[in-house]
């Protein structure tokens, strides 16, 4: 039931009843929530209820292993377990899915996700991934089927091995990390096939904001001969958003979870840190959860007819990955952003120490071709971001490559 005139109210009151339905269960057998609230009864109550982070997650796994007290139901009612990639250097959470939530997830993926990229029955689905223990794009797989389109696991290949893979079995569209179809790209050219022959029209991407990042988009865009759309999700949430047609922002889906944005005091803000509470996983739900993900939200309606608020830009950044130069707060993706238009960089990393109370980051890139200069790098971030950014060339293969979530800042100690 979504309200497609986009009345607020009948949303809002439609997220109601559902937390009210789904809590019934919650609070009478769920331990971790009947320790943190009693009910609610209207939105009062809930603009009341704490906010959850993920240490209070990992540490009750900790403490009640393995799942931890966020169980609605006795474990046999439960179908599959995933875990969190730890790419954030926490303790992977281990995360439990009953049949019905999980047939939860593939439904957003093919009512929400696939339409709004115009994927449909017809197409053929690749997955430049591997399917591990991380829940990364389990649910997208199940959701190609669900929406009666053609499911191809790319797992355990070598990138060449998918890339002919998908060539010989007419893949129309690609399911990647942005930085690993950039990465494909790159391993294509080596071997002289080129992505704009391919059946490939579409690509949609997760794990890192890329695909929302303008420069990196067309980066994608222009050696694939596709049209690349963003997903957000959290393995601890389940999928909160796509962009759309209009190309500047991330809808989130709320006729499946309820969103708020929260500054660093907890209180309201057009321009902080998003939250989320899911409705449709009640066999471990999560109730105003920190996702950490730092965003700005409009609410001005959508060319594409989405009554769902937008994320201007997509996700900004991680809260926790912001840094600050002479003063000057950023986020990795504005770096992102200029150095994607330097195709000469193939690689790159921002290393950030503390040396005797300062911060002090510099932008390691690995260049291919001839002319290793920095110069013109430096002078468009500087210019871009207001301050002076130091670059450091290295030696290409030198800088991790991951088909997960790449991290583009390193934390060093000393
Ligand atoms: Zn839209």
């Amino acid at each position: 039931m979504i309200p497609t005139e986009g009345d607020p109210d009948e949303l809002r009151a439609m997220q109601l009843h559902r937390l009210q339905t789904g809590l019934r269960d919650v609070l009478s057998t769920n331990a971790f929530w009947r320790a943190r609230l009693t009910g609610v009864r209207g939105w009062d109550d809930f603009d009341r209820l704490p906010l959850t982070t993920k240490s209070e997650l990992i540490a009750d796994q900790a403490a009640r292993p393995p799942f931890g007290t966020n169980l609605t139901y006795p474990l046999d009612r439960y179908v599959r377990l995933h875990q969190t990639s730890g790419s954030s250097g926490d303790r992977p959470l281990r995360w439990l899915d009953t049949s019905e939530s999980w047939d939860w997830w593939q439904r957003v993926w093919s009512d929400h996700v696939y339409p709004a990229a115009g994927v449909t029955a017809a197409d053929r689905v690749f997955f430049a991934f591997s399917f591990g223990p991380f829940i990364g794009f389990w649910s997208a797989f199940g959701g190609t089927e669900r929406l009666g389109a053609l499911a191809i696991s790319g797992a355990a290949m070598t990138t060449e091995q998918r890339l002919r893979n998908l060539f010989d079995v007419g893949a129309t569209v690609l399911l990647s990390t942005p930085t690993y179809a950039l990465r494909m790209a790159d391993v294509a050219r080596e071997l002289g096939l080129d992505l704009a022959t391919s059946d490939v029209r579409v690509t949609v991407h997760a794990g890192e904001p890329g695909a929302s990042i303008p420069t990196t988009r067309a980066t994608i865009e222009a050696a694939w001969g596709a049209t690349c759309f963003d997903h957000m999700g959290m393995t601890e949430l389940g999928p909160t958003g796509h962009s759309c047609s209009q190309r500047d922002g991330i809808h989130a889906i709320e006729s499946e979870f309820i969103f708020e944005v929260v500054g660093p005091d907890g209180q309201p803000a057009a321009d902080g840190e998003l939250v989320a509470t899911n409705l449709g996983r009640w066999g471990m739900p999560l109730i105003r959860y920190r996702t950490g993900d730092r965003v700005s939200v409009s609410r001005e309606p959508c060319s594409c007819g989405s009554p769902f608020l937008k994320l201007v830009g997509g996700i900004r950044g991680r809260v926790d990955d912001m840094f600050t130069v002479r003063g000057v707060n950023l986020y990795p993706s504005q770096v992102e952003d200029i150095v994607r238009r330097h195709a000469s960089v193939t690689e790159f990393v921002l290393e950030y120490r503390r040396i005797r109370q300062m911060d002090e980051v510099s932008l390691l890139v690995e260049i291919a071709g001839p002319d290793t200069s920095t110069e013109r790098l430096e002078a468009d971030l500087r210019q871009a971001l207001g301050v002076r950014l130091g670059c450091r060339v290295v030696p290409t293969g030198t800088l991790p490559r991951s088909e997960l979530k790449s991290k583009r800042l390193v934390r060093v100690e000393g």
